[in-house]
């Protein structure tokens, strides 16, 4: 394994995000063979070089890499602290057995790939690997979402045209990749529409919503890129992504 950067190691030994690590490093908390160093780019090999965080000499093992897809109930944040109602929360259980199952191996640090309003459910990811959610969630990424949203009241051609010719969200102009009204079924009240989106911009479906002049009911996410959200994972619950599951977001 190549030396890489002190903050770097941090993220992936799980001690806090590549941030935040920058930030204990900087407030002289990290030392490096004895000294303090406060470079966050110094490039060390954690197998090598006896690294302690705030007096606490990090283990020389990495926690392994991991994969959930979650369906997000509402009401969830996606935020990365330690609120109660986090996303990161629902696997509270999951570390009930973790010393037992890999002892000696550090917890790893999960975090949600992006996120999703507090308001809406379905599929998100949560992972401890850096890299790979700076290349799902980076803006330039062409990984398709797929949302359903129920509606309030009658959608019209004129919504679907509307919402077709896309909206600005924070400044730029966002359209979508498909906009559709599915069929109605007997057993569903409001009107749906499949909304297919690549930027993934704060509260984008939202806003082009609001902006056709429909009324929103509720949002759900049921895909990213090649990966849809399975129909028997509940609210609330999670899955571990194989590497099979991988593939799908390339
Ligand atoms: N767009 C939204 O408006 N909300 C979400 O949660 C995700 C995409």
């Amino acid at each position: 394994r190549e030396p890489q950067r002190l903050s770097k190691v941090l993220a992936a030994a799980g001690v806090a995000s590549r941030r935040s690590s920058e930030d204990l490093i900087f407030g002289g908390k990290v030392t490096v063979n004895g000294s303090v160093c406060t470079a966050p780019q110094t490039r060390v090999d954690l197998s090598k070089d006896s690294i302690y965080v705030n007096g606490n000499r990090l283990s020389k093992k990495f926690p392994p890499k991991l994969y959930f897809a979650v369906n997000k109930p509402k009401g969830y944040i996606c935020s990365n602290g330690d609120e109660e109602k986090s996303v990161v929360s629902l696997f509270d259980d999951y570390w009930k057995s973790w010393n037992k199952l890999n002892p000696g191996i550090p917890k790893p640090r999960l975090f949600t790939v992006g996120r999703l309003d507090v308001a809406t459910t379905g599929l998100i990811i949560v992972t401890n690997d850096g890299d790979f959610a700076q290349q799902l969630s980076h803006p330039s990424s062409k990984f398709l979402k797929e949302y359903i949203a129920s509606i309030e009241g009658v959608v019209h051609r004129k919504h679907l045209v509307s919402m077709s010719e896309g909206t600005a969200v924070d400044g730029v102009h966002c359209i979508p990749d498909s906009v559709e009204l599915l069929p109605s079924q007997p057993d569903v009240t409001r009107p749906r529409l499949r909304i297919v989106v690549h930027e993934g911009r704060n509260h984008e479906v939202r806003e082009l919503i609001r902006n056709s002049g429909l009324q929103l009911h509720s949002l759900k996410r049921v895909r990213i890129g090649g990966f849809r959200l399975p129909s028997d994972l509940g609210l609330g619950k999670y899955m571990e992504l194989k590497e099979q599951d991988l593939k799908q977001f390339g």
